[in-house]
């Protein structure tokens, strides 16, 4: 496994959670680990199938469903809730308890260690009495590229979306 592109490290990662996981790294599994690790940003499964395609890797549908499900189990790939109702992934490690902050337009994602959570969950726990364990917070909007070419675009007339 010592080729020489860059994203080759995210993508042997990748497999040695899927192995650590108990999956047998088939050729096609490898294909999912490779397409996700060149991957810049948050991508859904259809992503990866245009990405599959546009290489001639031939991966099923399912093969990209089942892998992001078991990769998501483990904690190498977070899916998101979109706002939009829609699901994304962002390869991630869990590991280190951190948020994202992704672009609803490219899906550029930055990864926020610190929102300043605590002493709202502090608060909330004295209110509920509850014993808060964890959370899950994604923040979405538009990064500074894609702001620049709405504010571009608003100069042009009315635009309905
Ligand atoms: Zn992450
Ligand atoms: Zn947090
Ligand atoms: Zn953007």
């Amino acid at each position: 496994m010592n080729t020489s592109h860059a994203s080759d490290g995210a993508a042997d990662e990748l497999l040695r959670a899927l192995e650590a996981a108990g999956c047998r790294l088939t050729a096609e599994r490898r294909a999912v680990a490779q397409l996700i690790a060149s991957r810049d940003g948050a991508f859904d499964s259809a992503d990866l199938l245009t990405d599959s395609r546009r290489r001639n890797l031939g991966v099923a549908r399912a093969t990209i469903f089942r892998t992001l499900d078991v990769l998501t189990s483990i904690g190498a790939v977070e899916r998101l809730d979109l706002p939009s109702g829609e699901h994304s992934y962002v390869r991630c490690d869990t590991r280190a308890h951190h948020h994202h902050l992704v672009c609803t337009r490219c899906q550029r994602s930055v990864d926020l260690e610190q929102i300043g959570m605590m002493p709202i969950i502090a608060q909330i726990e004295r209110e509920t009495g509850y014993r808060v364990d964890g959370h899950r917070v994604e923040l979405f909007g538009l990064c500074p590229a894609c702001q620049a070419i709405e504010a571009g675009r608003s100069g042009e007339g009315a635009e309905t979306g």
